[in-house]
């Protein structure tokens, strides 16, 4: 699933191959962006910086054009050696970037786009967003105002939502609920601030060491395990649809009170 850490994972990973260099070449074989003349625009410019900000990655190239990518739920991206065989099929590329022994790829969109707006404009865009999870200085100051405007139907609900903290998705949305022994359903306004802080001080580490190994595996204590026995107390795990998404929401009701 990505999410901020799978984000920030594939700039960790894409960042030494392109920042500060020129792509050897740049290809966009998806129909879709034939005509956006990508490889003739960006051809030649360097890359000035590879940014994640929540589940958002930014391509800065000199010359204030930025690609713009958001994986939703389908999309992912590869770096990939030579000779290393890829993890979608070529077909599914949409965007291919040439680094030295490497390629980057986009697979499957959905959304990626060339921004040619100023740095102020794109900064204004992104303060749009709530604070992002994985920044070195967590904004708690601003996720508390942001969530205390927010009016979703339970606490699950509101770490889901952007413009109150960036990066959490679905799978870290359960898994932050059952390490702070939250049920996801209680109404926000009886989360104190204190609680809604604990929530993100305990999912922040995980998702920092899952930005580092590209593996959410070890921290995934409820999320698609309905029916399983809860690693801390034994009890059932428990899934359900919430919000207006219908996001399913997996918690374990005898610990997470
Ligand atoms: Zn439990």
């Amino acid at each position: 699933m990505p999410e901020g850490d799978t984000i920030h994972y594939a700039a960790n990973r894409m960042r030494p191959l392109l920042e500060g260099r020129v792509p050897e070449a740049i290809r966009t074989p998806h129909a879709r962006h034939r005509l956006d003349r990508w490889p003739e625009r960006l051809g030649g410019r360097s890359v000035s910086s590879v940014d994640a900000y929540g589940k958002h990655l930014f391509l800065r190239f000199e010359g204030e054009l930025t690609l713009h990518s958001h994986l939703r739920m389908t999309g992912s991206w590869g770096v990939y050696a030579d000779g290393r065989r890829w993890r979608r099929s070529p077909g599914r590329a949409w965007l291919i970037l040439r680094a030295p022994g490497h390629d980057v790829v986009q697979f499957d969109g959905p959304v990626l786009e060339l921004l040619t707006e100023s740095r102020t404009r794109f900064d204004q865009r992104l303060a749009a967003l709530g604070p992002d999870v994985l920044a070195p200085e967590f904004d708690a100051e601003r996720y508390l105002r942001r969530l205390r405007e927010d009016d979703p139907t339970g606490v699950g609900d509101a770490l889901l939502d952007q413009r109150t903290v960036a990066g959490i998705g679905n799978l870290w949305k359960a898994e932050a609920c059952w390490q702070a022994r939250l049920d996801p359903w209680r109404p926000l306004r009886q989360l104190s601030d204190v609680e809604a802080l604990d929530l993100i001080d305990r999912v922040r580490p995980l998702m920092q060491e899952s930005a580092v190994t590209g593996s959410q595996n070890r921290h995934k204590h409820v999320y698609d395990r309905a029916g399983m026995p809860c690693h801390r107390c034994g009890g059932r795990i428990r899934a359900r649809g919430q919000g207006e998404d219908n996001r399913t929401t997996f918690w374990c009701p005898a610990c997470q009170g």
